[in-house]
């Protein structure tokens, strides 16, 4: 059940709390006697039965997200772990291009997807669905895990279907039925959980019986998005966070090869960080916003006289953000087709922190308090910000050794995965050939006996 949208404003900054890609709060390095505090694993568990014949002689598949782990971290940071790891399989030394907006949940249900945000309906952190009248917050537990909200098959839900357990130790989506399905295996996203206990879970669970055992786990660390946005991505506490969950992948690495399964480990993030320059940008400070609810910059008009005033206010407002009426965006953004993006939509031209509202001023006429921007942040074009560019690392007995990829856009992973885990993928915004070169069959399908030529891995 829903509950209806109370709320005229949703501030930028609630987008940014708790959850996913937290940014209030630094996760202290882990205890190694494990009596930090940190939070026990509580799995929910659904018998879906066990995995199908054909499902029992398919490749397992790891997938590892390091929130906001920036494309030339590894090399700027030495992470000799994730660097090592590439040069054993592949890697994208460029980086890869996250889906607009660089945020956390569009691109993490983007790779899980094969859509970009306006087709998976994650078009931010936070956004509202004004058929609805319903607003979705990455921290709100109700629309979190309420599947109305999802479009899209996500993997978890494509091998349930075809008959393959799946497991999840947090990924956005995950705590939903979307698609008819859940994973076998799941939990409440909980950041104080420990790091390293995340990784005995997924060894635990490589090692239940064939029939029961997950051939897709994700796995998820935070702390590289937290450090960038507390500290910035060239400070000193976002490299040690750096080599934090480097080390974390140099142990789950050495732990999936002591299985002896056949595993693919995939190491990707969802954005990159950039530092913020100067204070808040207040739309409101340009247009008269009467009639607008809004959720982050995201503007929602009651009507198409108040859309049409606002852009016009907002047109030539400001020299730090465009703004289109949504089917004028441009098209390399892939944001013009869902009303969850609102109208007028503002694209951000450099690092400046964008929201809707200030914070106003009391009755009597003082200023409400106000909280700086963070130090770094993400969500901007990747394209027009190359610091938004994400990362991906990846080895395993599927994948050839030792190659490099140009920046490819993180939909493709999609199809790349399914192929590995002999799953037949729907038609999404992915394509396969973009990085069928780097799989041992060329991304041939098990029953093909002619060998196209190795298409390009570039985008
Ligand atoms: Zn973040
Ligand atoms: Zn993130």
């Amino acid at each position: 059940m829903r509950s209806a949208y109370r709320l005229k404003t949703v501030f930028a900054t609630a987008a940014l709390l708790a959850g996913f890609c937290a940014s209030s709060e630094i996760v202290p390095a882990q205890d190694p006697s494990g009596s930090s505090g940190a939070h026990p694993i509580v799995v929910i568990h659904t018998d879906q039965g066990p995995n199908s014949a054909q499902a029992m002689q398919q490749h397992y598949v790891v997938l590892v997200s390091l929130d906001g782990f920036r494309w030339d971290y590894a090399k700027k940071y030495n992470a000799a772990h994730l660097l090592a790891l590439g040069k054993e399989g592949v890697w994208a030394p460029e980086g890869m291009i996250p889906s607009y907006p660089s945020l956390t949940f569009p691109n993490h249900y983007a790779i899980i997807t094969g859509l970009y945000p306006e087709h998976n309906g994650l078009v931010a952190n936070s956004f509202l669905d004004t058929t609805e009248f319903a607003h979705y917050g990455l921290s709100d537990p109700a629309p979190v895990a309420d599947g109305h909200w999802y479009a899209g098959v996500p993997l978890w839900s494509l091998a349930e279907k075809q008959g393959m357990r799946t497991a999840c130790l947090f990924w956005p989506g995950s705590e939903a039925k979307i698609a008819g399905e859940v994973p076998t295996d799941y939990l409440h996203f909980d950041d104080k959980v420990d790091e390293s206990a995340r990784i005995d879970q997924v060894i635990a669970w490589l090692k239940e019986p064939a029939e029961q055992r997950p051939h897709f786990i994700t796995l998820y660390y935070s702390d590289v998005d937290h450090a960038g946005h507390a500290y910035g991505p060239d400070s000193p506490q976002t490299k040690s966070a750096v080599a934090r969950v480097d080390g974390l992948v140099a142990k789950l690495h050495d732990a999936l090869k002591e299985t002896g399964l056949p595993i693919d480990l995939v190491v990707v993030s969802d954005h990159g960080m950039v530092k913020i320059q100067g204070p808040w940008v207040n739309l409101d400070d340009y247009a008269d916003l009467k009639g607008f609810q809004s959720a982050g910059p995201l503007l929602y008009g009651a009507s198409e006289a108040d859309r049409a005033r606002v852009y016009d206010q907002l047109k030539h407002a400001s020299e730090k953000f465009e703004v289109y009426r949504r089917k004028d965006v441009p098209a390399g953004l892939r944001y013009d087709e869902n009303p969850r993006e609102g109208d007028p939509v503002i694209v951000p031209i450099g690092p400046y922190a964008i929201r809707a509202h200030g914070p106003g001023k009391n009755p009597d006429g003082t200023p409400r308090p106000d909280r700086a921007p963070e130090v770094g942040a993400h969500g901007f074009d990747p394209r027009r910000m190359p610091e938004m560019k994400a990362s991906f690392f990846a080895a395993g007995p599927d994948i050839v050794e030792g190659k490099t990829v140009q920046p490819f856009e993180n939909v493709n992973l999609y199809p790349w995965i399914a192929h590995i885990l002999g799953l037949e993928p729907p038609k999404t915004d992915g394509n396969l050939n973009i990085l069928s070169g780097t799989l041992r069959d060329n991304g041939d399908s098990k029953a093909a006996t002619v060998n196209a030529p190795a298409p390009s891995s570039q985008e």
